[in-house]
Parts: C-alpha cells; structure tokens; sequence
C-alpha cells in the first residue's frame, strides 16, 4: 500500500507539473478552447485526487482495518489527523468560489431595473447608461447580459448580436465558475508554478470558446467586427479578431 500510495503522489506531482506545460504551450489549445477548459479540470481534479488518496495510503498502510488511522495506538496521533484536517478545511475556504465586487454592482444595476431592457437575439439585454464600450455577462438568477450604450451605438445590428451570442455563451457554458475556481486556486496556492498559469489561460479560453459558440450563431464576420470595435485595442481583442479572419 506504501508503494501505490507513493507512485499515486508522484504521478499526481507529475500532472501538477506537466499539464501547465503541455496546456500553456500547445498551439492547439487556440483552435480547441473547450478541450483546453476540461483537460485544465482533469488535471487539477487528478493532482488533488492522487495526492490525497496517495497520502491516505501511506499514512493507513499495514494498520488494521478497525483502526486505521491509529487512534488507539497514541493519543497525540488523533491531534496530528485533526491538524491535518484544520489544513485541508483551510485550503478549501481558500479556495471558495466568491463573486467579485464588479459583478455585484452590475447585478445590482439589473435588479435595480434602472437599466432599460432590450430583446437582442432572443436575449433579454440591460443597456446600462455609459461612454464607454462594456459588454459583460453576470452569473446568476438576478444576472443577465449587460451592454453600455456607447458599445451599442457603435455596432450594426449584427455586430450587437454577436457579443450578445457572446456574452450568452459564458452564461450557459458557466464560464464564471471556471475563472473563479482557478482564481481561487491561484489566490490559495500562488506558489505552486501551475496554478498562475492556469488562472492566466483559463481567463483567455473563456473567450475563445465565447467567440466559437457566437461564430457558429452569427456568423465569424459580424463577430471579428464587433470584437475590433469593442476591444480592437487590447492584445487579447487583436487574437481574437485574427482567431476568426
Ligand atoms: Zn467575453
């Protein structure tokens, strides 16, 4: 049992150090984002499961069955689990999924119905007041699809219905809950190597796969033309727009 649970926590060590590497450096992962999001899952869920269950076969090997922690054997022995256990609980309060202020203010603005509601596509649509190009979409029962004026009264119709597809398409393929479980790895583990650049990859997959389920609704040119003009200016807008030319 020592020896599986040794070569569990070794291959779940390799995972750890492997997957970021393979995940941040394959051209692949650009034309595949969806693939790309799972193959980050399995691999963080396959580090945490080997580790554990490696560590549980180490720490339970050759004990009997009735007692395999050996509680019985040393008082301080229960002391150390339940240190052990403090650890894990940690880790995982660290790692609560928590909104960002951001998205509060703007569910806020929605529930609030100060918005004005537009059907854009079948979507129900809040035109927030503002200057400034913003479109976002906002998890949740009281969250929706968000768009400032000054975005809407620069795209032609078809160019509103594509970052609508757009922002649609993080809601119903719960791109939030992917960004916020790496950001919250990141935040709890920021040292592990991986853990950075999972965060950093998973924030830029989220919008390739956005941008393939509006495509495959609108159409790659409407797309392109909407992303140049909403975020023509950033050097994540300039690889999506070649990602759809
Ligand atoms: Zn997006």
């Amino acid at each position: 049992m020592v020896v599986a649970g040794v070569v569990l926590i070794a291959l779940a060590l390799v995972i750890v150090v492997v997957a970021p590497r393979v995940l941040t450096r394959s051209a692949w992962t650009i034309d595949h984002p969806r693939t790309a999001l799972v193959s980050w899952s399995v691999a963080v869920l396959l580090g945490v499961v080997g580790f554990v269950v490696g560590i549980t076969l180490v720490v339970v090997a050759d004990r009997p069955l009735t007692d395999p922690f050996g509680l019985g054997e040393s008082p301080t022995h229960g002391f150390d689990i339940g240190v052990a256990l403090l650890a894990v609980l940690a880790f995982v309060v660290a790692v609560r999924v928590r909104p960002g202020p951001e998205h509060e203010a703007v569910r806020e603005a929605m529930r609030s119905g100060a918005a004005p509601h537009r059907q854009i596509d079948g979507t129900t649509v809040a035109l927030v007041e503002a200057d400034h190009a913003l479109a976002c979409a906002v998890p949740g029962r009281s969250g929706g699809v968000l768009v400032s004026t000054g975005l809407a009264d620069l795209l032609r119709t078809d160019e509103l219905e594509a970052v609508v597809a757009h922002e649609r398409a993080h809601l119903t393929q719960r791109h939030a809950v992917a960004v916020a479980v790496a950001e919250s790895i990141e935040r709890a583990v920021p040292w592990v190597p991986g853990a950075r650049a999972m965060a950093r990859s998973t924030r830029v997959l989220v919008e390739f796969a956005a941008d393939d389920a509006a495509a495959r609704r609108v159409g790659r040119d409407a797309l392109r033309r909407a992303v140049l003009v909403a975020d023509g200016t950033s050097a994540l807008g300039a690889v999506r727009a070649s990602r759809l030319s």
